[in-house]
């Protein structure tokens, strides 16, 4: 996959699905600029074991929620690097209760940090693009889009929105040389999932055809794909890594 002397911004990319796609990214020859909130001793290190590796790899603090925020990171990387060419729109949180208890709070903040964060990053990226009439920019879904988990309606309704926002955005900036996709992860070992895992994993498990839970570089693995200029002809699309959990055979 050609990513090389690519420009990337990824966000959340401390930990989790978004620490395997900076390393992806990097490893494939691009320079990647990532986003994270609060963990700064693992953004560090990410970014020191990177460029010991030799590659050129960069750790921003921001809070995605927050425009002001969103527009100084684009600011940075453009100073630094001068273009943009991929954005990956990776940093998400849950806040899982069911509606009746569920505190507009927590409604509020998963759809400011996890869609919110996407029409701002990609609004902040598309003059840079489309100057250069090109750009690759994959938004981080989830098969809670459209796979029913209960007490996940703020999720669902960002994930969501993500896809249906990505849709959009793609008809309007294809014929500028951008193209915009979504990856929707199944059920990937992370921070986020750590509870539910160790709760119910050998459960979870048995519904998975392929008898696995995912790896970060699983979704990093998809990511690489839909930045490279390999991807070109596919845009407003969403692609399923769940190891067919959303199939809905009897496996
Ligand atoms: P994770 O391990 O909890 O990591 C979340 C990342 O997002 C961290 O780097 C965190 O930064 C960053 N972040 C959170 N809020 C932020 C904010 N306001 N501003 C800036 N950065 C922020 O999550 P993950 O499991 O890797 O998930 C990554 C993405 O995949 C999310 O969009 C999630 O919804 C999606 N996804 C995950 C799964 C799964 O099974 N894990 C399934 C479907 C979809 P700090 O480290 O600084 O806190």
């Amino acid at each position: 996959m050609n990513v090389s002397g690519r420009i990337a911004l990824v966000t959340g990319g401390s930990r989790g699905i978004g620490r395997a796609i900076v390393c992806s990214l990097a490893a494939a020859g691009a320079k990647v600029a990532f986003v994270y909130q609060s963990n700064r001793e693992a953004a560090e290190q990410l970014a020191a074991e990177q460029n010991a590796l030799g590659h050129e790899v960069w750790a921003i603090q921001a809070d995605v929620s927050q425009r002001a925020e969103v527009d100084s990171v684009v600011e940075q990387v453009l100073a630094k690097w001068n273009k943009i060419d991929i954005l990956v729109n990776n940093a998400g949180i849950i806040r899982d209760s069911l509606l009746l208890a569920m505190s507009p709070e927590d409604w509020q903040k998963v759809i400011d940090t996890n869609l919110t964060s996407v029409f701002s990053f990609c609004q902040a990226v598309l003059r840079p693009m489309m100057s250069a009439r090109y750009g690759r920019i994959v938004n981080m879904s989830s098969v809670s889009a459209d796979f029913s988990n209960p007490g996940q309606a703020n999720y669902a309704a960002s994930k969501a929105g993500i896809e249906g926002f990505s849709r959009c955005m793609a008809t309007e900036y294809a014929k500028r040389g951008i193209t915009v996709n979504c990856v929707a992860p199944g059920f990937i070992e992370t921070d986020m999932t750590t509870a539910v895992v160790n709760a119910a994993g050998d459960k979870i498990k048995s519904k998975i055809p392929v008898k696995r839970l995912g790896q970060p570089s699983d979704i990093a693995n998809a990511v690489l794909f839909l930045a490279s200029e390999e991807s070109g002809y596919i845009t407003g699309q969403v692609l399923k890594v769940d190891g067919g959990l959303t199939l809905g055979g009897t496996g």
